[in-house]
């Protein structure tokens, strides 16, 4: 089996006028934490959708372990755990007969490791699916995706209906747990603190292009945040050349950049700017500033999505 669990390229997905995916190629290594960002409609659950076989490639080509998910279902989706956003468990059932089920698809169901995670999750077995709570379901969707250890695991916005001490201190470790053991983890989120704090590696969706794709800490070592302060306050938006973005006002302005710090420093200084602070930003302000500068230079091409 090659190392690359997840293999996608030029993939693209139109729903009627909507363009979801938009030729997206993306490489997911094993035994890494790959976190998948977006907005609303970025087209995160369609990428996910094509992966598990629920929709079929149109345009360009998916492979999972080196299979098609939607022709080799039982090789593809035997070896991968999900938790869908919507979190569709059976209603009717009760906590340990769902588990029950579950098992019965799955031969490396880890009973032990099952019951660890009921505890952790403080689930009761003899409740109702119907009566638990949004965060409870959320607990069990991530027991049934979990317990039977998938060398994939996919999480559609784990944390969506989690509270923060799970989110927090919980699902982290479980992601970076199950990426230690040499497995592979996939997760969508438009929490990009959360996605900072575990992922090895991200890709950014914006209106079904993928913006950026790369080692979590080269995206964030690339990219710089300098506090500009005029000597006269602008009227207007700076112009700077290799700026992503420049939010602010009067004179003091935040300019997030892609490399070309010293071209960026010089424009500021002939325009009577000093830099009066340079820093790491975070990944959301990354993101931010991707998706700004994206809207400008592809404007015609996002009118066409819309
Ligand atoms: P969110 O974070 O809001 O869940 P997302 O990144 O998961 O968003 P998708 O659910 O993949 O985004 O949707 C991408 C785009 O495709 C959206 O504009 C959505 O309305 C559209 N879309 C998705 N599925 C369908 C469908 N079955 N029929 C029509 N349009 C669809």
């Amino acid at each position: 089996m090659s190392d690359t669990v997840i293999n996608v390229l030029n993939l693209t997905r139109k729903f009627r006028r909507t363009t979801a995916l938009d030729d997206v190629s993306l490489d997911v290594p094993a035994g890494i934490v790959m976190g998948l960002v977006g907005g609303n409609g970025a087209g995160k659950t369609t990428l996910i959708k094509h992966l598990l076989g629920l929709l079929k490639a149109k345009a360009g080509s998916v492979r999972v372990f080196g299979l098609d998910p939607v022709r080799d279902p039982v090789g593809v989706l035997g070896r991968i755990g999900y938790l869908s956003e919507d979190r569709d468990l059976p209603n009717w059932m009760r906590v340990d007969e769902l588990l029950n089920f579950t098992q019965a698809y799955f031969p490396n169901w880890d009973t032990s490791y099952a019951a660890q995670l009921q505890e952790t999750f403080d689930l009761d077995p003899k409740q109702r699916v119907k009566s638990l709570s949004r965060g409870q379901t959320a607990r069990l969707g991530l027991l049934t995706a979990l317990a039977h250890r998938p060398p994939l695991l996919i999480l559609d916005e784990p944390s969506s209906g989690l509270d923060a001490v799970v989110r927090r201190d919980i699902l982290g470790a479980i992601i970076r747990t199950v990426a230690d053991e040499g497995r592979t983890v996939l997760f969508s989120s438009h929490l990009l603190d959360e996605v900072e704090r575990v992922a090895d590696r991200v890709a950014m969706l914006h209106n079904g292009r993928l913006v950026l794709s790369d080692q979590l800490q080269t995206v964030l070592d690339s990219h710089s945040r300098l506090t500009l302060r005029f000597a006269e306050p602008c009227q207007t938006k700076p112009s700077l050349p290799g700026a992503l973005s420049c939010e602010g006002s009067g004179q003091e302005w935040t300019v997030i950049c892609n490399g070309q710090i010293d071209e960026l420093r010089a424009a500021a200084t002939s325009q009577g700017a000093e830099v009066v602070e340079q820093s790491r930003p975070s990944l959301d302000e990354v993101f931010v500033a991707r998706v700004h500068h994206g809207r400008l230079s592809h404007g015609h091409r996002e009118e066409a999505h819309s």
